[in-house]
C-alpha cells in the first residue's frame, strides 16, 4: 500500500482511492507565457514519476493538467510584442510540450485550457456571490474569505495569523488584503468575455477549481502542485469549493522547489533562470529525471552543472550496463530479480522515496557489474532485468542495447547459432553483414556482443 504525505494533514497516510484501482490527479500545470524553466521540469517529472508508478502498481490513472491560457502575464507579454494574446498563449503551449516530451513526460490524460470553461467559471462565480460569500467591485468580483471557517488548512495557519502578514495590496476596493478576485472586470484593448457583472475574465484560482471538479467530480483523490502553489492558490481553490458546498481533493501533495547554488530559490525576478532548453543543451535530459529522483520530492533540489553532471555519470553506470546485457546472449532467462524489485517497490511506497529507491537500483547495478566479471550470466542477467525494469516504472530508459536495432541483434543470434552449428562459413558472412551496418562484434563466452 503506498503512503503518501498529505498536506492538509502534514503527515503520511495510505492511498485509499474514491474507487478501487482507479485514481484521479488533478496537477497545476503552466501559464504559458515565457519559455518553460527548469522548476517547471521538476514538478513535471514528479508528477510523471508518481503516475508511472500508480500504473506501474496497476492503478488506472486519470491524469489532468490544465494549461492557463489567459493570464495577466500573457496579456502583459502580448502588449509588449504587439500580437494577440492567443498568439503568444499559442507559441508558449507548443515550447512547453516539446519541452515535456524530451524529458520522457508522459501528457496528461486530459489537458483543459482556462479559455474552454469560462461559462462554467461564471457559473461558480455567480453562485458564491448568491450565497453572500462574494461581492462586486469597480474593478472586479472577490470573495470573502473569512466565509470559510478553516481558511488557512492547508498553509497551517489561522486567518488571523495569514492577514496578519499579508502584503498590502494598492487595490483598496477589497475588504480584506486576503480576499482575491474571481472575475476581473476588463480594461480597454484586454480580451474579455460576458458575464454579470460585465466584460473580463476569470481569476485564475477560480480556473482550477472549476476544471477539477467538472473533470474529475467531486471527491476527486489527488490534487497536486510545487509547494509555491500551496497558500495561497490551493487554499482559494478549496475556500470556492467549500462555500459552494463541494466535496473536493480527498488529499494534497506539493513539490519542493529548484534552488539555484547556495540555497537561492529560483524565481525569474533573479535572473538566474535556466530553461529546460538551456538545460537540453547541456546535459542529456534523463540527467535531470535521474537529479529529481535522487531528491525526496518534498525536498528543494540544486541544479547546478555539478549535480547535472553527476547525474550524467551515474546514467553512464546504467547504460554500460545495459550493454552489457549482450554478453549474455544466449544466457538464461527472462526473468528479473525479485527482491530487487520488492526492495525497489518498498522504498517508492514510503511516501515516494526515490532517492532510497535509486540506491537499491544503483546497488544492483554494482551486484550485476560483479556477476558479469564472474561469469554468472544468469545472476547478471536477472539483476540487470531487474534494474531496467525498475528505472523503467519511473520513466528512465537506459540506453545502449536498446538502441542496437532488432534486425542487427538477430543477425547476432542466427551468428550464434552458425557458430554453434561450427558453420564457420555463414558466421563470418554475418559478422560482415553487422560490421557493414556501422556496428562492431566481439566474441564472448557467451556468444555474439555488438557494440555501436
Ligand atoms: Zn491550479
Amino acid at each position: 500500500m503506498l503512503r503518501l504525505h498529505d498536506t492538509a494533514l502534514g503527515h503520511d497516510r495510505e492511498l485509499r482511492t474514491r474507487a478501487p484501482g482507479e485514481i484521479g490527479l488533478y496537477i497545476c500545470g503552466s501559464t504559458v507565457y515565457a519559455p518553460p524553466h527548469i522548476g517547471h521540469g521538476r514538478f513535471s517529472l514528479v508528477y510523471d514519476v508518481l503516475r508511472r508508478f500508480l500504473e506501474y502498481s496497476g492503478f488506472a490513472v486519470e491524469h489532468v493538467s490544465n494549461v492557463t491560457d489567459i493570464d495577466d502575464k500573457i496579456i502583459a507579454r502580448a502588449n509588449e510584442e504587439h500580437r494577440p494574446p492567443e498568439e503568444v498563449a499559442g507559441q508558449y503551449e507548443a515550447e512547453w510540450w516539446d519541452a515535456m516530451d524530451t524529458l520522457g513526460c508522459l501528457r496528461p490524460t486530459q489537458v483543459p485550457h482556462a479559455t474552454a470553461f469560462i461559462e462554467e467559471m461564471v457559473d461558480l462565480i455567480a453562485e458564491l456571490v448568491g450565497l453572500g460569500s462574494a461581492y462586486e467591485t469597480s474593478d472586479g468580483v472577490y470573495f470573502t474569505v473569512s466565509a470559510v471557517d478553516d481558511y488557512g488548512l492547508l498553509a497551517h495557519q489561522s486567518l488571523a495569523s495569514l492577514r496578519s502578514g499579508a502584503r498590502v495590496e494598492v487595490n483598496e476596493k477589497k475588504r480584506s488584503p486576503l480576499d482575491f478576485a474571481l472575475w476581473k472586470k476588463a480594461k480597454p484593448a484586454e480580451p474579455w468575455w460576458a458575464s454579470p457583472w460585465g466584460p473580463g475574465r476569470p481569476g485564475w484560482h477560480t480556473e482550477c477549481v472549476v476544471m477539477s471538479l467538472a473533470l474529475l467530480g467531486e471527491g476527486f483523490d489527488l490534487h497536486g502542485g510545487g509547494q509555491d502553489l500551496i497558500f495561497p492558490h490551493h487554499e482559494n481553490e478549496r475556500a470556492q469549493a467549500v462555500v459552494a458546498g463541494k466535496q473536493f481533493a480527498r488529499r494534497w501533495m506539493h513539490n519542493g522547489m529548484v534552488e539555484a547554488r547556495g540555497g537561492e530559490k529560483m524565481s525569474k525576478s533573479l535572473g538566474n533562470v535556466l530553461t529546460l532548453s538551456d538545460l537540453f543543451e547541456q546535459s542529456d535530459p534523463r540527467a535531470y529525471r535521474l537529479l529529481v529522483l535522487q531528491s525526496h520530492y518534498r525536498a528543494p533540489i540544486e541544479v547546478t552543472p555539478t549535480t547535472l553532471s553527476d547525474a550524467v555519470a551515474a546514467l553512464g553506470r546504467l547504460d554500460a550496463l545495459s550493454d552489457r546485457l549482450d554478453e549474455a546472449v544466449g544466457g538464461e532467462g527472462e526473468r528479473a530479480d525479485p527482491e530487487v524489485r520488492d526492495a525497489f517497490v518498498e522504498r517508492m511506497q514510503d511516501d515516494l522515496d526515490t532517492p532510497g529507491a535509486t540506491a537499491v537500483l544503483f546497488d544492483a547495478i554494482r551486484r550485476a557489474n560483479v556477476a558479469f566479471d564472474s561469469r554468472e550470466a544468469a545472476r547478471a542477467t536477472e539483476l540487470t532485468r531487474s534494474v531496467l525494469e525498475c528505472f523503467g516504472a519511473v520513466g528512465l530508459e537506459a540506453k545502449g542495447a536498446t538502441e542496437i536495432p532488432e534486425a542487427v541483434l538477430e543477425l547476432g543470434r542466427r551468428r550464434d547459432r552458425a557458430r554453434a552449428d561450427r558453420d564457420f562459413a555463414s558466421a563470418d558472412v554475418l559478422r560482415s553483414e553487422i560490421v557493414a551496418l556501422g556496428y562492431i562484434v566481439e566474441d564472448t563466452s557467451s556468444g555474439t556482443r555488438i557494440r555501436r
